[in-house]
């Protein structure tokens, strides 16, 4: 889910000179042309962790939400917000409106970041494009059943998901589902058992 409805970006994430400052600075989320405001969607479920209004540094009016993944969306320079700190939102959830807000902003945009901290202040940004990718992924991914069947018979059954036609399993869910440890081999493809749990 992408945080307007269409992207554009016109500044990427990572070094760059800045446009009002003239000097390197690491840009700390991509810019999402956005020249009248737009409404700014959740990218992902999630509990809103800080609203600020900063008029002393870049961001303007912004939104950080808590995904469950412990990755956090960075939404700035927004001209109105339709939340509050502490509400859970769902995926695709209308949050605000883009605008112009914050000291360094040129024109209308949206600021938009992504980071593994739950707060402004202890973010540890990552490229944000490359986690839409991600979440892009992992949204095709449906759930599953797998059933395991043991030499004796009995079946027990895990939670798998279904990605691009493969049915995948955590391999330790296997082992937790029959009791035993399992090793898992990237060459050969193979799931070995260990050992059988001593009862
Ligand atoms: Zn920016």
């Amino acid at each position: 889910m992408y945080p307007l409805k269409t992207i554009y970006v016109t500044s990427p994430f990572g070094w760059r000179t800045h446009p009002i400052l003239e000097v390197l600075r690491y840009h700390t989320g991509v810019d999402l042309r956005a020249r009248t405001p737009m409404k700014t969607f959740a990218i992902d479920a999630g509990c809103i962790t800080e609203i600020n209004h900063d008029t002393t540094h870049a961001y303007g009016k912004y939104i950080m939400i808590l995904h469950a993944n412990g990755y956090s969306s960075f939404y700035a320079h927004l001209s109105r917000i339709d939340a509050c700190v502490g509400d859970k939102v769902k995926r695709g959830q209308a949050i605000g409106l883009t605008g112009n807000t914050g000291k360094y902003s040129t024109a209308a945009h949206l600021h938009f970041g992504v980071t593994k901290g739950s707060t402004v202040g202890t973010s540890d940004w990552v490229n944000p494009l490359e986690y839409l990718e991600r979440l892009k992924e992992e949204e095709y991914m449906q759930e599953t059943i797998i059933t395991l069947q043991k030499k004796d018979g009995s079946c027990h059954d895990l939670n798998g998901q279904i990605y691009k036609g493969i049915t995948l399993a955590p391999v330790r869910a296997i082992g937790e589902a029959l009791g035993c440890r399992v090793d898992y081999d990237p060459v050969t493809k193979y799931v070995t058992i260990i050992e059988e749990e001593v009862k």
